[in-house]
């Protein structure tokens, strides 16, 4: 007997017909003697739906209530599923996230998991039930209801699935794997069947919203083999796993695009050593992560010119603070841009090989689109360009690297 975790996502349970077909499927999976836990999102369009609410009453809504309005989405999805896999002959039980035994830390809105006691669930998994948890979400210590960030169902499901030593943990969506690139930008984009944690990591964290960032460092740290899939086919989807010699021949594995960041240029800053740990403490101190940074000598030599993008959920938080410290340490003015995209090439392939950037920017250069920052790591390289060349460079990239091409052919 395996022990099963299946996460379905918004559009899975998007409606009561589509919760009955996930109840089919569940069942399905149980009458081949499998115990399953499953992990599901708010109904499609419902957590934007309560974000645009707290927002009518204010622009600031108070963290702690956010997350007790934002959990509410998920609460209603298990209660559903569990009435109708009920109605159609199977026990089941439905589980809050702090009632299925998740805490963790206070970062409401992005709160991270910490522990989990399954206790129970293995108590109802034992007497033969269905246990159907709210993904998203859990308590802190003081029992305050948090959230783990937009996606984060999808490691509440990897989390569950790593305390329960399942056997597979099975991730449902609206798309039949993981694919080269975001294949609601373009049809081109091809299934991967296979792919490391480490490029997926990139992937996730590079934009590629299919699998959240968390979810995946879970996988990789506790070896959770993950299978991303449709929830409306039976054929199979990609499988997350450990990197093999198979991986390696891929130059290029996937093209992602990240319109959630923003950028702020603060301008003319002392140019002496400090300024940036002082600056890069205080923002990590307001639990903001900065993903790319360049600083620039300006002409005259004294000062500093130094640009950074942080998420776009952050963006206001960030610019204040910048204000504020720009005040004090003399420098000129703070400037910020929301329409930027971060597009990205991620392979685990650029390790061995040149001409993979030079490659990218030509691509780019091709298009008129004009480059703003460039970052790299040992297999991602991505560049920051204005939010309205975001598609056409990703289907230039797209293109550039023969990406529709199955690896065996592309070229290396
Ligand atoms: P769910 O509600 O099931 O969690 P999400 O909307 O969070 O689904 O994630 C699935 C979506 O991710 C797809 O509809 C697709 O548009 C997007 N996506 C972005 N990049 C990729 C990619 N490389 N492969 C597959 N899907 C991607
Ligand atoms: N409902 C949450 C969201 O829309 C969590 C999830 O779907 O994974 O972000
Ligand atoms: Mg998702």
């Amino acid at each position: 007997m395996a022990l099963i975790v299946q996460k379905y996502g918004g559009t899975s349970v998007g409606t009561i017909e589509r919760i009955r077909n996930v109840a089919d499927r569940v069942i399905r999976t149980r009458e081949k003697g499998n115990q399953v836990v499953v992990v599901v999102s708010a109904m499609a369009g419902k957590t934007d739906e309560l974000i645009r609410l707290a927002h009518e009453i204010t622009p600031s809504p108070d963290p702690r209530e956010m997350d007790v309005l934002l959990a509410t989405g998920e609460q209603v999805s298990i209660a559903l599923l569990s009435m109708a896999l009920k109605e159609k002959g199977v026990e089941a039980r439905s589980y809050l996230g702090g009632q299925a035994g998740i805490v963790t830390d206070d970062a409401f809105g992005k709160a991270r998991i910490q522990s989990i006691a399954s206790e129970a669930i293995k108590r109802d998994l034992d007497e033969g039930k269905v246990v159907v948890v709210a993904g998203f979400q859990g308590v802190d210590e003081r029992n305050n209801i948090t959230t783990l960030g937009r996606g984060g169902s999808d490691t509440t499901a990897v989390a569950l699935a790593a305390a329960l030593k399942a056997d597979v943990c099975e991730i449902y969506t609206d798309v039949e794997g993981v694919f080269t690139t975001d294949p609601n930008v373009y049809h081109k984009a091809r299934k991967i069947d296979r792919i490391s944690y480490d490029e997926m990591l990139e992937m996730s964290s590079m934009g590629a919203k299919v699998l959240q960032i968390r979810s995946v460092e879970f996988a990789k740290k506790y070896n959770v083999e993950l299978h991303v899939r449709s929830s409306f086919s039976d054929e199979p989807g990609t499988i997350v796993c450990q990197e093999d010699e198979e991986m390696e021949n891929v130059l290029v594995s996937g093209v992602t695009y990240n319109k959630n960041e923003a950028k702020v240029t603060i301008k003319r800053l002392p140019d002496r050593p400090g300024i940036a740990a002082q600056l890069f403490s205080e923002i990590a101190d307001a639990n903001i992560v900065v993903d790319m940074i360049i600083q620039t000598p300006s002409s005259e030599g004294a000062h500093a010119n130094l640009a950074f993008t942080v998420p776009l959920t952050d963006y206001e938080e960030t610019l204040k603070l910048s204000q504020r410290l720009a005040k004090e340490l003399g420098a000129g003015e703070v400037v910020g841009n929301k329409d930027i995209a971060k597009v990205s090439i991620i392979g685990v392939g650029m390790r061995s090989h040149t001409n993979v950037a030079s490659r990218m920017f030509v691509a780019l250069a091709n298009e008129g689109i004009n480059i703003m920052m460039i970052s790299t790591s040992e297999i991602k390289i991505s560049c920051l360009i204005d939010a309205k060349y975001t598609e056409l460079a990703v289907r230039a990239l797209h293109d550039a690297f023969e990406l529709d091409k199955p690896p065996s052919e592309e070229f290396l």
